[in-house]
């Protein structure tokens, strides 16, 4: 007997696809506020997210009557006909989020637009609405996502522990902060306030406020171009180098990827300087004439190939050798793990 699944059990199954443990959530969230065109988010989870995860934006909002429709499978107001897909500007386009989302999860949105007198209240859990009124609320969105899978309890169990699951979030919402320099980014976890970027485009400031705790303000500013290629960013001298790259973040044309042409030419970089198996800190943002490279290698657009990876390589190697040499004067006497 073949049968067409019921509308719930097929939006169960297509969440999966979308939505896998909190990190996804956020992820999906964040980039539809930065979509809405956000100057401002809040990012708040708790216990990993698995119970709670609020994503606020001070975006376009959302209008009352078409709240519902938001939810829906395929709904999108990103593009409209084939051809969009062409030259999409947005970070979303799918229209999957919120309907895998709310399937998967007791969901809450309070919206308004700018130009609204008021907001509207929406609750969905496991795909049904579940109350909807108007209300009072600051104009932009808040996206409430209470107990993850929790009429999917086999997902439930692919969950690992709070700690893992925040650390993921953690990294996330840090490397957005770094990416885009000009929103203010809020990141609470538990109650606890993490970090608030000031939004005023200052890399250094984000830098050193993401990672208040794990790196000293002594970086060394790092600016070059060459060609169809230019970098900026911040090294460590060698004196402030890890036992793991966790503090090398490498974003390209704006997307944080992992770059083994750019750990190659910070190696080459510090060869003389740092014993095998020490890393500094780096925090790189290149970038390159879309022409040159290729960023459709794996669906999650983390691996990027070069043209002529050689030439990048030479170039970041040189790059951070002359910001070095600008700083040899200066003692390094710092070590931390
Ligand atoms: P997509 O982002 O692919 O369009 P989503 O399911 O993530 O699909 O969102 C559906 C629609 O809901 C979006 O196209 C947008 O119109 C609206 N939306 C979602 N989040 C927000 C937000 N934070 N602010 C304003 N509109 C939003
Ligand atoms: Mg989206």
């Amino acid at each position: 007997m073949i049968r067409i699944l019921e509308k719930e059990v097929a939006d169960k199954i297509a969440a999966g696809e979308v939505v896998d443990r909190p990190l996804s959530i956020v992820k999906e969230l964040v980039e539809n506020s930065i979509d809405a065109g956000a100057s401002a988010i809040t990012v708040e989870i708790k216990k990993g997210g698995k119970t709670y995860i609020r994503v606020t934006d001070d975006g376009s909002g959302i209008e009352a009557d078409q709240v519902e429709t938001a939810f829906l499978r395929h709904a999108t107001s990103k593009i409209s006909q084939a051809r969009d897909l062409e030259s999409i500007e947005t970070l979303g386009f799918r229209g999957e989020a919120l309907a895998s989302i709310s399937a998967v999860s007791r969901t809450e949105i309070i919206t308004k637009p700018a130009a609204a007198a008021a907001g509207v209240r929406l609750v969905i859990e496991g795909s049904h609405p579940a109350e909807k009124e108007m209300t009072g609320c600051p104009d932009g969105t808040t996206i409430v996502v209470r107990d993850l899978f929790y009429n999917t309890p086999a997902r439930q169990k692919f969950m690992k522990s709070d700690a893992t699951e925040s650390s993921l979030v953690i990294e996330f919402v840090s490397q957005i902060a770094l990416a885009y320099a000009n929103l203010k980014i809020r990141l609470i976890s538990n109650g606890n306030l993490l970090f608030t970027t000031p939004g005023r485009g200052d890399r250094h400031k984000n830098i050193l406020t993401v990672f208040s705790r794990e790196i000293s303000d002594d970086l060394i500013p790092v600016r070059a171009e060459k060609d169809y290629l230019s970098l900026e960013g911040y090294i460590s001298g060698p004196g402030q180098s890890r036992a793991t790259r966790k503090h090398q973040i490498f974003f390209i044309n704006g997307r944080v990827v992992n770059s083994k042409i750019l750990q190659k030419g910070i190696s080459q970089a510090y060869s003389d300087k740092l014993f095998e198996g020490r890393f500094p800190v780096a925090f790189l943002f290149l970038r390159a004439d879309p022409a040159v490279l290729d960023v459709n290698i794996h669906p999650n657009k983390r691996e990027v190939r070069f043209n002529d990876e050689a030439f990048v390589t030479e170039f970041v190697h040189h790059a951070l050798r002359q910001a070095l040499l600008s700083r040899e004067s200066i003692p390094e006497v710092k070590e931390k793990d």
